[in-house]
């Protein structure tokens, strides 16, 4: 079994939810007392989104490549980095390590083309939702029709994975308000949902809605234990 590198904490409320869909998993797989093996850095998230508002992302960057080190010295065969956000400065950690990166836009985007799905929705922060790292990659490297929110609407999103979800509220109103604009999508042509936070899966799950979704959270632990077992 490989050592799977986990770079957590942005935010924990996911990385702990990482933690536990790596370790069922292998569980499922091999029976037993057969659990994951993991080398994982866990930074402190203030630091980060205060960087990420700044707009700084050279010295977020710098200290996520400075945690990815950390993990491949500890033993890591590979590197999940348990964020859709921070996946914007792979290039600044590719250039400091050795291990490959399991890229959760390559993961998710793998299996939203095995539903046959052309045109796809995406949420997330602002950032995920705006730029060439994640919607971007979608479109270019995998050929999606991207769909995403109006800007008033992408703002709500936005404001409920930082000021809520990353701590940890879940609001019934808040959820009300994600169906809302899910659905919206969904008349815009999406055929289905990417929840590209990955503490969106906290708020939302598909029992809420018949419009397919896309846990990155799960989809990128399912693909770190594929990866591991291989
Ligand atoms: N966990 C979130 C994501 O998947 C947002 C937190 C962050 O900015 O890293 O994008």
């Amino acid at each position: 079994m490989k050592t799977i590198g986990l770079l957590g904490g942005m935010s924990w409320e996911s990385t702990e939810l990482y933690y536990r869909l790596i370790n069922e998993q292998v569980k499922r797989e091999l029976g037993g007392l057969h659990s994951a093996k993991i080398a994982m850095v866990s930074v402190n998230f203030q630091e980060i989104e205060a960087l990420q508002h700044q707009g700084h992302w050279q010295q977020a960057g710098e200290l996520l490549a400075a945690a990815a080190r950390q993990i491949e010295a500890a033993g890591a065969d590979f590197l999940v980095i348990c964020t859709n956000t921070m996946h914007k400065v792979v290039p600044q950690i590719e250039q400091v390590i050795n291990i490959p990166i399991l890229h959760l836009a390559d993961s998710t985007a793998e299996i939203v083309k095995s539903r046959d799905i052309q045109t796809i929705g995406l949420l997330g922060t602002n950032f995920t939702m705006e730029q060439d790292f994640y919607r971007g990659r979608l479109a270019d490297q995998h050929a999606l029709r991207v769909v995403v929110p109006t800007a008033d609407d992408r703002a709500v999103i936005h404001r409920i994975i930082y000021d809520e979800l990353c701590l940890g509220i879940i609001r019934d109103e808040s959820r009300q308000m994600y169906l809302e604009i899910m659905q919206k999508m969904a008349e815009q042509g999406a055929e289905g949902i990417i929840e590209g936070c990955t503490e969106i899966v906290l708020l939302v799950q598909q029992q809420h809605t018949d419009i397919p979704l896309f846990d990155t959270t799960a989809i990128h632990a399912a693909a770190a234990v594929a990866e591991a077992l291989s």
